[in-house]
């Protein structure tokens, strides 16, 4: 089966870090100032979040979601939390999971199993680590905290559990959050609420490492939506002007989601 692209949805936002939030970085050799957990950076030093972080974190959420209705959804289900993944075809072509965030070792596959969300990096607004944070901050741009490992049949702290972690402080904002989503059959413009949910259930989880101690709580600001045909495309109309934007009024995840009907209309 050919498939064309016929358009891709362009979601911009902001991500707002409400409580301290760590994506792990590279451990052992380049530790900084004696930290045993240190955030991942970007080359000039600062906390950024690898695309593939959020996107993983995403599909494990929407997966968790379909998996509360599908008891053979998991691949091992001896070995939860696991990953989902479609091993044949039939199953493939009705899931939305492995449509949108992509799929492995599909070489018996008929159908074109491209990969519809691409997410992009995304890099700390240096201008939201206001002076007033700043003077609170052990480093440049992050915070320190003290961690313990707790033994969970005592309650007390296992000795020499002691742990440094580095936060990104609450309050930080990283911009140019960008999903791309690319169509290329009438069916994919149903699916992409699904991305729209899965940002709304992280608003309801967390980011990164260390959540069940509260860390990572994250909300997405002022998304805008643009679809850009591939007519668009070929005439290089594709500039995300506010005046193209598709979602006027609906600029959080869960408006988005409950509004998807009103926006699916737009993708023409
Ligand atoms: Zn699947």
């Amino acid at each position: 089966m050919d498939f064309k692209l016929l358009g891709k949805g362009i979601i911009k936002a902001e991500l707002e870090v409400l409580t301290g939030m760590r994506i792990g970085g590279a451990t052992g050799g380049l530790k900084i100032g004696g930290l045993d957990l240190n955030v991942i950076t970007d080359p000039t030093g600062k906390p950024y979040i690898p695309g593939s972080s959020l996107k993983g974190k995403l599909r494990s959420l929407i997966e968790r979601k379909e998996a509360a209705n599908n008891p053979n959804f998991w691949n091992d289900p001896e070995e939860k939390p696991t990953r989902h993944m479609c091993k044949e075809e039939k199953d493939y072509v009705k899931c939305p999971v492995c449509k949108i965030w992509g799929i492995l070792g599909t070489d018996k596959f008929t159908v074109s199993t491209l990969t519809r969300l691409i997410v992009c990096d995304s890099y700390l607004d240096e201008s939201s680590i206001t002076e007033e944070m700043r003077a609170n901050l052990e480093l440049k741009w992050t915070e320190v905290k003290f961690e313990t490992a707790i033994n969970r049949i005592t309650g007390t702290a296992l000795s020499g559990s002691l742990r440094q972690a580095e936060r990104v402080p609450a309050g930080a904002r990283f911009k140019d959050v960008e999903l791309i989503y690319n169509i290329y059959e009438e069916g994919d413009k149903d699916i992409l609420v699904n991305v729209f949910i899965a940002m709304e259930l992280l608003e309801q989880d967390y980011l990164g490492g260390m959540g069940s101690r509260g860390y990572g709580r994250v909300a997405f600001r002022n998304i805008e939506v643009y679809w850009n045909t591939h007519q668009d495309y070929e005439q290089g109309n594709v500039e995300l002007r506010l005046d193209r934007m598709i979602n006027p009024g609906l600029d959080t995840p869960s408006k988005l989601v409950a509004n998807f009907a009103f926006l699916k209309e737009k993708l023409k």
